[in-house]
This record gives structure tokens, sequence and C-alpha cells, in this order.
């Protein structure tokens, strides 16, 4: 699966946090981030990550283009919300085509922890299906 991590500033810890207590789960996945999150993470915990643009940047849009283009199958974005943000249209476009996608997100580290285990259960196997009924209709 392909998994997008994101998080604000304010809540990088919390994603450091989540990613090195489920580091053995997110291992076995291919896993994306917006710059800074990514370097972050990848340093506490040693896992090897696709970096985008910093989210003020972009990172957001293009984590959004593999969620339009079908190739995300969970997004993981610990918002901030008591801060405002530079880039707070990439926010709610990122969110927009996740529902548009129905593609699971995670916007905070109570439906994060329940997402991770579902992840780990094969809740989410159905994607495999998805993306299977996309690539034959190609
Ligand atoms: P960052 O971007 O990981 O580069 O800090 C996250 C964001 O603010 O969207």
């Amino acid at each position: 699966m392909n998994i997008a991590l994101i998080a604000h500033d304010k809540k990088k810890q919390d994603i450091i946090g989540f990613s090195v207590a489920y580091k053995q789960i997110l291992s076995m996945h291919n896993l994306y981030a917006t710059g800074t999150t990514g370097k972050l993470i990848s340093e506490a915990t040693n896992l090897s990550i696709h970096r985008f643009q910093s989210g003020p940047l972009g990172g957001d849009q293009q984590i959004g283009a593999m969620i339009a283009n079908n190739e995300m199958d969970m997004v993981i974005f610990f918002r901030d919300p008591l801060t405002a943000q530079p880039h707070e249209p990439d926010v709610s476009a990122l969110m927009r085509v996740c529902d548009v996608h129905l593609i699971p997100l995670a916007t905070n580290l109570a439906a994060a922890e329940i997402a991770i285990h579902a992840l780990d259960r094969g809740d989410f196997q159905w994607r495999e299906i998805a993306k299977m009924k996309r690539d034959q209709s190609q």
C-alpha cells in the first residue's frame, strides 16, 4: 500500500511518535511524505520515505495528484486546527480529493491509530481491487 504522512509544524512531534510506535507496520508499505515531515520521520525511524516538496511549497498538491491518479491508498495528515496555514487552500484541496476518491484519511492521532490497526488487519485490501479495476479499464 502507498501511504502518505503529513504533519503541520505543531503536530510534528505527534507524527514522529506515531511513526516510531508503528514503525514495524509502516515498514511493510511504500511511504510518502511532505518534505520536512518525511525528513523528521526518516531521521527518527530510519524508514525509507519518498519525500515531496515541503507542504507550503506544493507538497500537499503533489500528494493530491497521486490521490487523483488513484496511486495513494491512505493519508495520515496530522493537521493543526489552531494555527492559520499559508497553504490552507492546498490543505482543503488535499482533504477534498481524498473524499472524492474514497481514500482513507486520518487527520489526527486518534483516527490514525484506528487506521493503522485497520491497515495491519488487512481492512484496506479493497484498495488493491480498486487499483486492479482501474488498470483493467485503461
Ligand atoms: P512539511 O509540510 O512536512 O514540509 O512541514 C507539511 C505541511 O505543512 O503541509
